[in-house]
């Protein structure tokens, strides 16, 4: 990939050649930035190189990096993620709880298929009352499944039997995926008539979107991006009705991390003072103490947050959004 980057003939969700230069990223500073944030970098290893541009269709709203197939990351990638962070599959997620509340209130439903079920986090959540399959690409994940006694497989969307689920619901899924569009019609073959689909993705124009660089939410980890907008405009590509959408509101280790976006880096470790070297040498607690210190820097600096987060609810939007889109 050069820096010279071709701009793309189509869009990969509508076919709509009305394209824009969105927001680009020098891949030389993702690098360094991925290395301080999460001790590793996956870039050279997907010899993904120049710079990293992502595009806006004026017809759909669909965001996108292209050539998304050369920036998504690979299997590798996911497993180095989701082993060095525990974090990473979380199990409490706020469109978990949305999900199972909206389909305890559809009717008719039976069979639910989540594609990219992770460890099964939400199918453990409504296997008593679904009959419930999970699709998943990360071997320790499937095993971490089965081991619950869930039906999760790696099988491709692609072999399982035509209008054979109830429901096709995937979360955080389709922003990683290369061909949206691909995805949401192998999605609607597997549903019947009148079935639904239940996407949870982030959202655009989320509170991270005044933050400069959200590393999670740009290549190789997220290469799509879709607004409510470019969930209308299903409604005119597929035979789609946009039943719902729900947001979720702004949570506080969110709202820590956006004001980090914007607070100065902490000053370089100080000269010790003559007190300092007197303390040392007599009970050589220096470490400990700056450390005290520290933590009460921290202390402070959380509850000033704590107290201007409730006006920054109103104010800023939260991460996920969430939409139900019914089968026509
Ligand atoms: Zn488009």
């Amino acid at each position: 990939m050069s820096s010279l980057q071709k701009h793309p003939q189509s869009c990969p969700l509508c076919a709509g050649k009305q394209i824009g230069l969105h927001r680009w990223f020098d891949v030389d500073a993702l690098k360094a930035d991925w290395q301080k944030g999460f001790g590793f970098e996956p870039f050279s290893r997907l010899g993904i190189e120049g710079v990293a541009h992502q595009f806006r269709c004026f017809d759909c709203d669909l965001r996108f990096f292209d050539p998304a197939t050369t920036l998504a990351g690979d299997g590798e990638f996911y497993n180095e993620l989701s082993s060095r962070f525990s974090w990473y599959y979380e199990k409490d997620k706020w469109e978990f709880d949305v999900a199972a509340e909206i389909l305890a209130g559809l009717d008719g439903i039976k069979r639910v298929l989540e594609v990219g079920c992770g460890q099964g986090h939400f199918l453990v959540r409504i296997k008593n009352r679904y009959d419930v399959k999970g699709l998943e690409f990360n071997p320790q994940a499937i095993a971490d499944c089965r081991a619950i006694g869930l039906d999760v497989t790696s099988e491709a969307m692609a072999t399982l039997g035509e209008g054979s689920f109830d429901v096709v619901s995937a979360f955080e899924v389709l922003e990683h995926l290369p061909a949206p569009r691909e995805f949401i019609e192998q999605s609607l073959r597997l549903l019947r008539p009148g079935g639904y689909l239940l996407f949870a993705v982030p959202d655009p124009e989320g509170y991270f979107t005044e933050a400069e660089k959200v590393l999670l939410d740009m290549p190789p980890h997220h290469v799509m991006g879709f607004s409510k907008k470019a969930f209308k405009s299903m409604q005119a590509l597929f035979s789609l009705k946009l039943e719902q959408v729900h947001q979720e509101p702004l949570r506080f280790a969110h709202y820590r991390s956006y004001l980090g976006n914007f607070l100065a880096p902490p000053p370089p470790p100080r000269k010790p003072s003559f007190l300092d070297r007197v303390l040392y040498r007599l009970f050589g607690y220096q470490k400990e103490r700056d450390v005290e210190l520290k933590r009460l820097g921290e202390r402070v600096t959380e509850m000033q947050m704590a107290t201007t987060f409730q006006s920054a609810k109103d104010k800023l939007v939260g991460q996920t959004h969430l939409v139900l889109l019914q089968k026509q």
